[in-house]
């Protein structure tokens, strides 16, 4: 056990037990903690890096944990490194370490250094590194700073990683061999284990989030702590203090689990005569009733948030905000935006975690992703998700039929732009945009409680005069659909689905117009003004209803120019012969009796 004391200056230190028992007090006592907080960044660029143990996958938490890290070092124009802490073999889940860089990756945390990408002070991955952790801890035996330990395990008591004192055992008895027995029963392969010998003084340092704390060891009975186990492999204190060092990490930040952690840390720093990183503790996230997240209240490993279509932008801002806080007028920020607004001021203590923020954040950064993009590449990020999603439910969209993929992307980004304000998630537009994606059945069309499902229908509600049958409005049908589809194959193919849609925009109410004008004159209630005009305005609206009903089933969405554009001459063509032979009751009279009803 070991204390740590909070506080602003050495009078108002406040003393803090660490033992695991205790720990849950840290995050309530350092709440206490007076220290004047500057959140001001560190004036020289930071080296930070994010050392995640492959024992499991990317959680909220350690998300955060980079994500903080990584704006610390992006704010200050320094550098942002992976190091895999993979020194608990028995503990390492096959996939974790590829999961955990598919995810750091997808949310945009790309690592200046680190597996995969090198650099000046690899191997970034901790099991390549074995023979720097055996040099060192050699450092220290011979230095006298660390000792070896050659009690049997069961007197190791809490195994290697834990406490070096157990009823009736007299701690640290090994540390008094000498130098001389203590290598030559080494190098008679007796099993021991390494130590440090933690001194009796007080360590005072500035943490980041919580101030100025100090910590010592304070009692004889305090475990030394073991850097090297009996297999050789070293701990993580070891190989965490030995590489932030080789590494040049300027400023570490981690959960404030890890806070226990920190004598010994800075213990090891002493023994080997180097200079510590800064340390930033950020609390726990806990759940709104203050209970730390777990699978069951959404500590959700971040696949789990990429499955549900969670963007990368809205899960790192939604991230950030838990522990963090800035001075601008709004939340949303994309990375480049946490990066240029972020200081440290964390919050002290845990933070509470509410979802609803997470779905406001997402449907914040799909608007601005989508309304803000000129071409398909800029929002990959929504559309490859919506393609899976419409891949999913076997959705005709994405047959070849459907256009080149390229083609394909222009038109889907089109629908996107149509209903930007809308977006929660790929799964929830693909169901939202059914009929835009699929178009009507023609049962759908006949299903349709609209008052507008067929042309007779269409007439008696409009009240047109007798002598406009159905099969006069839907000989203007025809030609709108005709003169519509001569401007769609008339387009200059290399232009975009954007330009093509501006153009069919401007032509397509003139079309209708005109068209309506025509057909009137030719039943000739042309000379009656009055009648012309009411006329020419009800049977255009008609027009615009049917067009809808006709390509989607009468359900919002896209306004039907870009609607057209985005479906393509063909697919636009079928919808409307489809149209054409259930408003004609070619599909059965039937049926055409259910629509009048
Ligand atoms: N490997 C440790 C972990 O899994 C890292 C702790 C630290 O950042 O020092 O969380």
């Amino acid at each position: 056990m070991s204390l740590l004391f909070i506080g602003s200056s050495r009078r108002t230190l406040t003393p803090l037990w660490t033992c695991s028992s205790c720990r849950r007090r840290i995050s309530k006592l350092a709440t206490a903690g007076t220290a004047r907080p500057t959140y001001k960044l560190p004036e020289t660029p930071a080296r930070t890096r994010f050392a995640p143990s492959p024992t499991g996958y990317l959680h909220l938490g350690s998300l955060r944990t980079a994500l903080f890290s990584y704006l610390l070092a992006k704010s200050t124009n320094g550098q942002f490194l992976l190091r895999i802490e993979d020194t608990d073999q028995p503990r390492t889940v096959a996939d974790a370490e590829t999961r955990i860089k598919e995810d750091l990756k997808w949310a945009g945390l790309h690592w200046d250094e680190g597996p995969d990408v090198g650099g000046p002070y690899g191997p970034y991955k901790q099991s390549e590194r074995l023979d720097i952790y055996r040099d060192h801890a050699t450092k220290l035996l011979d230095t006298g700073r660390a000792y070896r330990c050659f009690c049997p395990r069961e007197k190791r008591n809490l195994g290697e990683a834990g406490l070096h004192a157990s009823a009736g055992f007299k701690s640290h008895d090994c540390n008094r061999v000498s130098k001389d027995t203590s290598d030559g029963r080494a190098a008679h392969g007796d099993p021991f284990v390494v130590r440090l010998k933690l001194p009796e003084y007080t360590k005072r340092y500035r943490d980041l989030v919580f101030g100025n704390v100090a910590s010592s060891k304070v009692s004889p009975m305090d475990a030394d702590p073991v850097l090297m186990k009996s297999d050789n492999w070293p701990t993580y204190h070891l190989a965490c203090v030995v590489d932030d060092h080789l590494m040049g990490i300027t400023h570490v930040v981690r959960g404030s689990e890890w806070i226990p952690s920190v004598p010994t840390h800075h213990h090891l720093y002493d023994a080997f005569g180097w200079q510590p990183p800064t340390f930033g503790h950020v609390g726990l996230l806990t759940d709104l009733n203050g209970q730390k997240l777990s699978k069951r209240n959404f500590d959700l490993d971040i696949s789990a948030f990429r499955n549900m279509g969670v963007l990368p932008d809205a899960l790192s801002n939604f991230v950030a905000l838990l522990g963090w806080s800035h001075t601008q007028k709004k939340d949303t920020m994309d990375l480049q935006e946490l990066a240029k607004n972020f200081s440290t001021k964390f919050t002290k203590g845990d933070t509470k975690v509410s979802f609803d923020k997470l779905w406001f954040l997402q449907r914040q950064h799909a608007q601005r992703i989508i309304t803000s993009a000129k071409t398909p590449d800029d929002v990959q990020s929504i559309i490859q998700p919506v393609l899976a999603a419409l891949k999913q439910n076997c959705s005709s969209w994405v047959i070849p039929e459907s256009g080149t993929p390229a083609d394909q992307q222009d038109r889907l980004l089109q629908i996107l732009k149509s209903d930007a304000p809308n977006y929660k998630n790929a799964g929830d537009f693909v169901e939202r945009h059914k009929y835009t994606f699929d178009g009507p059945s023609a049962e759908d069309l006949i299903s349709i409680k609209s008052p507008i499902t067929v042309l007779g229908h269409l007439c008696h509600l409009s009240n047109l005069p007798e002598e406009v049958k159905p099969e006069v409005v839907n000989s203007s049908i025809v030609k709108v659909v005709q003169q519509v589809s001569a401007i769609l194959s008339q387009e200059d193919p290399s232009l975009s689905t954007d330009e093509k849609g501006k153009r069919l925009r401007a032509h397509f109410s003139n079309v209708v117009q005109n068209t309506v004008s025509q057909n009137l004159r030719e039943i000739n209630v042309s000379d009656n003004e009055d009648l012309f005009v009411a006329l020419k305005k009800s049977w255009a609206a008609l027009l615009h209803k049917y067009i809808r009903w006709a390509l989607v089933a009468d359900t919002p969405g896209p306004d039907s120019a870009s609607l057209i554009t985005a479906l393509g001459p063909m697919e636009t063509l079928r919808r409307f012969d489809q149209a054409e032979k259930v408003a004609l009751g070619q599909l059965g009279s039937n049926e055409m009796a259910d629509v009048e009803k």
